[in-house]
């Protein structure tokens, strides 16, 4: 994680890079507000702690800039008991401010928590049922750990069949979503690909998994005590 530290102090300044770094994060320091803006806007950072009295450009100007170049998560540091600046900040669109002086607990505290908003929620790239289990972004699939050879056509009946676990899916259905075909003649090609798909996937193993609802089409669940 690399932080952005826009503070002209330099005592303050150094006490931030060496907590910051000393916890593992990447920082770089800029000691005025245009260092800092261009630094923040041309920069690759995950977060700026921005000083709100600065020479040159202030801290809520260099802030009202960022805001309206890129998201970018902004901690303010504040002068004690300045309601002003605390509402100014927050009103710019600051994530959160500190009042100095502060302990380094704190700041980080404050900081891993606006970094952990900022994450998007973790996207489930596994697909389970039973032991079979799908890697949506490796492209590969597991029984019982052992990995399963299948054609693109069939990880990709084998996902769509997964992430509708339990849920009967018609042949008509299925032909439109991995073959893309859009008629109830030809579905033969479902029948087929599943018999492929179940020598893979079923066959070897004592739990089946692919059952088929007579007359209505197949489903992907786990059944039965084991
Ligand atoms: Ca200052």
């Amino acid at each position: 994680m690399k932080i952005l530290v826009i503070e002209d102090e330099p005592k303050a300044a150094d006490y931030l890079r060496k907590g910051l770094s000393e916890n593992g994060y990447a920082v770089e320091v800029a000691h005025n507000g245009t260092d800092g803006l261009h630094a923040a806007v041309t920069g690759d950072h995950d977060l700026v702690i921005l000083d709100a009295m600065l020479p040159g450009i202030d801290g809520f100007t260099v802030l009202s800039a960022l805001r309206s170049s890129r998201e970018l998560p902004v901690l303010m540091l504040t002068a004690r008991g300045d309601t002003d600046d605390k509402v100014r900040g927050f009103h710019l669109g600051a994530d959160d401010y500190l009042v100095k002086p502060f302990q380094l607990p704190e700041l980080l505290g404050r900081v891993k928590a606006i970094l952990k908003r900022g994450q998007p929620a973790a996207v489930e790239q596994v697909l389970r049922t039973a032991d079979l289990e799908i890697d949506s972004v490796r492209h590969r699939a597991t029984r019982a750990g052992q990995r399963i050879d299948l054609s693109a056509k069939e990880f990709a009946l084998l996902t769509l069949l997964a992430q509708k676990t339990g849920e009967v899916l018609s042949r008509t259905q299925i032909a439109s979503l991995v073959w893309d075909i859009h008629f109830d003649s030809d579905t033969n090609v479902v029948e087929v690909a599943i018999r492929r798909l179940r020598a893979k996937i079923d066959d070897p193993f004592e739990q089946k998994l692919i059952h088929t609802v007579r007359g209505v089409g197949y489903v992907l669940e786990r059944r039965g005590a084991l």
